[in-house]
């Protein structure tokens, strides 16, 4: 699909972000030239894809479209038991909802904000144990999304009776869509396992996971993305699944599982929350859509274009100096807003100071994934400065050219010349208890 974008004046952006209270997610995106809020749900789907949403049934039960989804389901993690949901955060909430209880501890590398959401609104610990080179964002390592086994087993250890699952993101959303190794996936399934601990994989961006082992660990790369995939997924025990990411479709996410236990729990809250387990929350239709663009985006090509997209718009950053989370990601540029304003005190949100002057400059929207997302501590209810302080520049699958790309790294480059004229960023006026960051208002300083 084609839709036109509309330039706007400096003028028009200052108004319109003022009355957004400064929070991007407020703005409307007809406010906005170029989109990199989010790759989740904006990507352009395939004629392949289109054609799929013509065939199959629309039944509230046994839909041929559920068989065939299951099916592609069933073939490319080797998991038996399938379950539809609307979105990933509806994947977490049904099988949460089976998993967790009150004082329980989950560890993980990086958990996804809203799948924090989900374990901390049910009085749970998330505590994270990514490696520490993700916190060096000039450092370059192939795998920076790993999990410290270290920190995994201290925890492991510290805990026992209390860990109902391990969850395993892949990519490494939060600290920069950082690829997690192969080794590193079996040596966490193997340590989680000899606690007795099961893996749960939070599998978003499985697919450009998958990419990077076949292109950065040597034994891999005459392997097929199918088959690392499938590889990737021996003796996990659940996946979680958003498939408005490496899925390709503009809604849709689901539950897989090899015990049956789980299984039978986490059905029993699908249907009141999700709708019947054959449907769970989408149309026949576009399961079809999202069978069809699981198989599709697991083909060397395809991901072979986009991440050499993302990578382009790295090496335009790369000419301007501008510092980001490094090497670049597979959906997206992380921008170390902490390097580049750093003048700005943290307790004044560099990132989403950095957000607002992009949007101002060219009219990109681009996303805080720093200090403003990192929240509160849920005991304490102090902000959780201890992280990195990021600008996301996420990159929506088959949507934008390399002339875009040149675009925003043009606009963020002339962001990053004043940077020395930028010395006070935003303070909150209202926020919510939990996941603030899509709603929180903030004035300027
Ligand atoms: C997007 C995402 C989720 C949540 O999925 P939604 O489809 O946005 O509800 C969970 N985990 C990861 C790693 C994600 O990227």
């Amino acid at each position: 699909m084609v839709e036109p974008i509309k330039p706007s004046t400096r003028e028009e952006r200052e108004k319109w972000l003022k009355e957004a209270h400064y929070n991007v997610f407020q703005l409307k995106a007809e406010q906005v030239y170029i989109d990199l809020l989010t790759d989740s749900g904006t990507g352009a789907m395939s004629d392949r894809q289109w054609s799929a949403l013509m065939l199959g049934d629309e039944s509230y039960a046994g839909a041929t479209s559920f068989y065939k989804f299951e099916a592609v389901v069933q073939k490319l993690f080797g998991m038996q038991y399938v379950i539809p949901t609307h979105q990933g955060r509806a994947a977490e909430n049904v099988l949460f909802s089976y998993l967790v209880k009150e004082g329980d501890v989950v560890p993980g590398n990086a958990h996804f904000d809203t799948t924090k959401g989900h374990i901390e609104s049910r009085k749970a610990k998330a505590v994270d144990v990514t490696c520490d080179d993700a916190k060096d964002t000039q450092k370059e390592v192939p795998f920076k999304g790993n999990v410290s086994l270290e920190k995994l087993e201290k925890v492991l250890t510290e805990n026992k009776g209390k860990v109902p699952f391990m969850v395993l993101t892949v990519t490494n959303n939060t600290v920069g869509g950082q690829p997690v190794s192969m080794e590193n996936i079996k040596a966490t399934v193997q340590l989680c396992h000899s606690f007795n601990v099961p893996v749960v994989m939070d599998s978003a961006r499985f697919a450009e996971n998958a990419y990077f082992i076949k292109t950065r660990e040597e034994e891999y790369k005459d392997k097929s993305i199918k088959e690392i995939a499938k590889e990737m997924y021996e003796g996990v025990d659940a996946m979680l699944m958003s498939a408005k990411k490496d899925g390709v479709v503009n809604m849709g996410g689901f539950i897989a599982t090899n015990n049956k236990e789980w299984y039978e729990g986490a059905k029993l809250f699908c249907i009141p929350f999700e709708g019947y387990v054959t449907y769970g929350g989408m149309n026949g239709r576009d399961l079809n859509a999202l069978a069809e663009g699981l198989m599709e985006n697991t083909e060397y090509e395809m991901l072979h274009t986009r991440i050499h997209q993302v990578q382009y718009l790295a090496s335009l950053l790369d000419e301007y100096d501008i510092p980001y989370q490094r090497p670049a990601g597979g959906h997206a540029i992380f921008v170390d807003a902490d390097k580049i304003l750093s003048k700005i005190p943290k307790e004044e949100f560099p990132a989403q100071t950095l957000t607002c002057e992009l949007y101002l400059e060219a009219g990109i929207r681009a996303c805080e994934i720093g200090y403003m997302l990192a929240d509160r501590d849920p005991v304490t209810r102090e902000n959780r400065f201890n992280g990195l302080d990021l600008l996301r520049l996420a990159i929506p699958r088959r949507v934008y050219t390399d002339n875009h790309m040149k675009v925003i790294a043009a606009a963020l480059k002339n962001v990053y010349d004043r940077r020395d004229s930028i010395t006070r960023g935003v303070a909150i006026e209202w926020e919510a208890p939990l996941m603030r960051h899509f709603t929180v208002r903030l004035k300027r300083l």
